[in-house]
């Protein structure tokens, strides 16, 4: 009797889905959460240039370069749209420093410190090379951080396009790639329209996010999350009300997914960033903010206008003394309210 072969249905399935939310108004830029991740999974030889968690300034070409550009997903009838792949410049390479000559060769005083390309050449790109870039006229510009990282898709494009059925979701919804079964085609990496998954050189293997797997399966938040000193995230399963997650993205519907269009169905969920208000001609603060409602709509689709404005409501009920139950969720004055059942301690 042959064994049974799973469809792609069953290996998209997930009996629960966990979710991360991330409010955009908190991001400061820090890196914690990159660096968490790092120094967790990708400082493996091969990994080097791999940033699994990363965050980018916005408006701008974002992480890995120009991911936006690069299609995947499906397009507006649900049919699988071209993708590209990207290479290890685009993911940042693998600078090296010259710390030898600068620090321990006696030339401190006449060298500075200076990256190059895993080539050995002058680098012209790296991660975050358009940081804090701002958009927009003085006095008016803006920009605002987009923390990311592979949003364990319900509708994954990368599970559909892998030849080897190599990827699949667990129970709890983390998307997967079993490296026994990877043999680097990079179909995926061309599917993924967020472009999170990412080449080994060395083992010539796909590799993604695990969401931290092996500690959410002890209770602990994936590092991302639970190192984040913005205490931008929340953590847990959808389908728990008594969730943050829950409560941000089906109960107040504040928090949205990035790129609904691209058909995936994320489970990154995203509270948009509330603009500070426009100078008019005179210098006077307007009613309008900075950042373009299109811009806003461009990334997280039009049910931007309708978290903005519940936002904003429940900002103005704080500010003339009245109770907000979503102002205190995102306020998050205790730290392990955010993460439901994920709060264990990882040392
Ligand atoms: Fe797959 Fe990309 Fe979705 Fe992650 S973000 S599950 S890699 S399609
Ligand atoms: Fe933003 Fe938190 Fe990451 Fe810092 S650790 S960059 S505040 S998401």
């Amino acid at each position: 009797m042959s064994a049974h072969v799973a469809s792609k249905e069953e290996l998209k399935s997930s009996t629960r889905q966990l979710a991360t939310v991330i409010d955009l108004n908190k991001c400061m830029g820090c890196q914690t959460c990159t660096v968490a991740c790092k120094n967790i999974w990708t400082q493996r030889e091969g990994s080097e240039h791999m940033r699994w968690a990363s965050v980018a300034t916005c408006p701008g070409g974002g992480y890995p370069r120009d991911w936006e550009q690069n299609g995947g997903g499906f397009d507006a009838q649900g049919r699988p749209r071209p993708g590209r792949r990207t290479t290890m410049v685009e993911c940042g390479d693998n600078f090296q420093f010259n710390h030898g000559d600068v620090f321990s060769g006696g030339n401190g005083q006449s060298k500075k410190l200076e990256p190059s390309t895993s080539c050995g050449q002058t680098p012209k790109w790296g991660y975050n090379w358009d940081e804090d870039q701002a958009k927009g006229e003085w006095p008016n510009a803006y920009f605002f951080y987009m923390a990311r990282k592979c949003n364990h898709c319900s509708n994954a494009a990368c599970i559909d396009a892998c030849s080897r059925n190599a990827i699949s979701k667990r129970e709890d919804g983390i998307v997967v790639i079993d490296q026994d079964q990877c043999v680097g085609h990079r179909h995926c990496v061309e599917a993924c329209p967020y472009s999170m998954i990412y080449f080994n050189p060395k083992t010539q293997k796909s590799e993604k996010c695990i969401e931290c797997f092996p500690r959410v399966e002890k209770g602990i938040a994936p590092a991302c999350n639970r190192q984040c000193v913005g205490r931008t995230r929340a953590y847990g399963y959808l389908d728990d009300p008594e969730s943050q997650v829950h409560k941000l993205v089906r109960q107040w519907k504040v928090a949205l997914p990035l790129h609904p269009e691209y058909g995936t169905e994320p489970n990154v969920y995203y509270v948009p960033p509330m603009s500070p208000l426009a100078y008019d001609e005179e210098g006077r603060l307007s009613e309008v903010g900075r950042i373009p409602m299109q811009e806003l709509e461009r990334y997280f689709g039009p049910d931007v206008h309708g978290a903005l404005g519940t936002l904003l409501e429940q900002r103005r009920l704080r500010q003339v003394g009245e109770t907000s139950e979503l102002m205190d969720l995102l306020i998050s004055r205790n730290w392990n309210d955010r993460f439901a059942d994920f709060t264990a301690d990882p040392v």
